[in-house]
């Protein structure tokens, strides 16, 4: 029997080290285990989400967003975004402001400090999508027919690029 656990134990060190995410406790996680009861909610940006992971590290909440499928030497801006966002909305709905994100790709971890600019960047980006969806009309950004094909709106929208 312990011997069993020492192994049980070293598996659990080797996951851990493998999944490049520190030792903390998990608060929530959105793939199975501890679930956050609700999305978390910021009515004044009009956003809302949950993260994968929300850790608790010296009394302080991180959130963490996964991208198994993912591998890159960098992060993807729009990737430290959506974990910005995730930070905004801890911050909003829980009252405890992150002082970063971790996000994890398949073989690489980066982490966001949640700076006042990075804050700042973001809701800028957060009105401008606003902006956008309170239009009447919106131009196109692309000229890709094939993302066109695959749109729920093809058949409605008057700025489709056709094959
Ligand atoms: S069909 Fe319209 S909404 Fe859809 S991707 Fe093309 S331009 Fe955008």
């Amino acid at each position: 029997m312990l011997l069993l656990a020492v192994v049980l134990f070293w598996l659990a060190l080797r996951l851990r080290q493998r999944s490049g995410l520190p030792w903390a406790s998990v608060v929530a996680d959105d793939t199975g285990g501890t679930m956050l009861e609700r999305p978390l909610f910021a009515p004044r940006y009009r956003l809302t989400g949950k993260p994968d992971y929300l850790l608790e590290r010296r009394g302080q909440l991180v959130p963490v967003e996964v991208k198994p499928g993912r591998r890159a030497n960098e992060p993807y801006e729009s990737d430290l975004m959506q974990l910005a966002a995730y930070c905004l909305l801890v911050e909003e709905a829980m009252g405890r402001t992150p002082p970063y994100g971790l996000l994890r790709y398949a073989e690489a971890s980066f982490r966001l400090d949640y700076t006042p600019a990075v804050r700042g960047h973001l809701v800028a980006l957060l009105e401008e999508m606003q902006e956008l969806l309170d239009a009447d009309d919106c131009a196109r950004s692309h000229n890709q027919a094939r993302r066109c094909a695959g749109c729920g709106f093809y058949a409605v929208c008057d700025e489709r690029v056709d094959e």
